[in-house]
């Protein structure tokens, strides 16, 4: 049973009944991250002979796809994850939005998938967090997670980019990433596998380069290791990013503190948190310098003292320090596999920010309700 009525671009059917207050504290009990969903989605189609349609805000619930639509197939998908959190004064924000919205209509041109409005892309993330308050999560660390992703829904087995399409954003309460507080992570230097390659596609948020990589992620398993870090596939020396995350290093010089990432070359996805840090390590008295870093250069500045910290940044888990790094060569310690200061302190700025417990002095912060 849904009762609708109507907004200026979606229709909306709300849940109904409702899932009870008890029931819904309980799902939200140990949250982790992407296993809770809330009661309601967005959906807008796509046709290329009339463009976007109505969205409509419904209950979550399974899509009606036809054996033969291309995204099975082809794979045609990508998606974005961005968070929406409760504020002290009792607003809801989340963080950037517009940066995921370009970067989601980036990944569409690479993938020959229609572009979204920059606009309606926030308007139906505000609309499904407004009626989705209740499962906005209060604690620092903890959010409300969002899905958009798009795919391809033609059904059609010729190999061209697809006439038909279908947004959705999803709603997942998440918890803190680390609930026994933030632990440093040993990492594998995969050279048997690469992610990306000059001219493909690892700047897109693309749902085929997380398949590509599971197989990599299982080996660094295999050799003990928590996650995988990827090296560039031509010279196979640079670093390119940890897992799904992009990568930073932390070096003393002369007295300062340097934040070093690697240089965005086109074979890396574009993080905003990358760039979010980049833009607060200033503020925090780091330099910054974004340039490539080579697997021997790591080793080398970490024997000489020159680099005393390593970590990863990402919207999931915002900041996770390395405390060891492992390849075929051999193994390194990083700080006593201890958290660093500057990533301590980069991490507990950035939460701050979000959470609103410090001013936000660079206008990130969009106010939903
Ligand atoms: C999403 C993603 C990141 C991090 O991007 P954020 O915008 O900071 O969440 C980094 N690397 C890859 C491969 C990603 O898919």
């Amino acid at each position: 049973m849904t009762a609708t009525s109507t907004l200026t671009n979606f229709d909306v059917e709300l849940a109904n009944p409702r899932i009870s207050l008890e029931e819904r504290q309980k799902r939200m009990l140990n949250l982790g991250f992407g296993k809770v969903f809330s009661e309601h989605m967005i959906v807008i189609p796509y046709t290329a002979e009339l463009g976007w349609g109505r969205g409509t805000l419904k209950p979550y619930g399974p899509l009606v796809l036809d054996p033969a639509a291309s995204v099975l197939h082809y794979g045609q998908a990508i998606f974005e994850g961005f968070k929406a959190y409760r504020q002290r004064d009792g607003h809801i924000r989340t963080f950037r939005p517009e940066a995921n919205a370009h970067r989601f209509n980036q990944s569409a041109r690479r993938l020959a998938m229609p572009e979204l409005p920059e606009a309606l892309f926030l308007e139906a993330a505000d609309l499904l967090i407004r009626t989705e308050q209740d499962w906005v999560p209060k604690a620092i660390g903890e959010s409300l997670y969002l899905r958009p992703f798009m795919i391809a829904t033609e059904a059609a087995l010729g190999i061209k980019p697809a006439s038909e399409y279908v947004f959705v954003i999803l709603a997942s309460p998440a918890g803190a990433y680390f609930p026994q507080g933030v632990k440093p992570v040993t990492v594998w230097i995969s050279d048997d596998y690469v992610r990306a390659a000059p001219g493909g596609t690892g700047a897109a948020k693309c749902a085929g380069n997380y398949a590509a990589s599971l197989v990599a992620q299982a080996q660094a398993k295999g050799e003990g290791c928590d996650q995988v870090v990827w090296l560039d596939a031509v010279h196979r020396r640079y670093i390119e990013e940890m897992g799904g995350m992009n990568i930073m290093f932390v070096y003393q010089e002369q007295g300062e503190t340097v934040i070093v990432t690697p240089e965005l070359t086109g074979t890396l996805l574009p993080g905003i948190t990358r760039l979010s840090l980049l833009q607060l390590a200033k503020q925090l008295g780091f330099k910054s310098e974004e340039r490539r870093v080579t697997v021997e250069e790591w080793e080398a500045a970490l024997l000489e003292g020159r680099m005393t910290e390593a970590f990863a940044c990402g919207t999931a888990a915002v900041i996770t320090p390395i405390g060891a790094v492992k390849s075929r060569k051999g193994e390194w310690i990083i700080n006593r596999r201890e958290t660093g200061p500057v990533a301590a302190k980069m991490r507990e700025a950035l939460l701050n920010l979000q959470h609103g417990i410090t001013p936000d002095s660079y206008g990130w912060m969009h106010t939903v309700c």
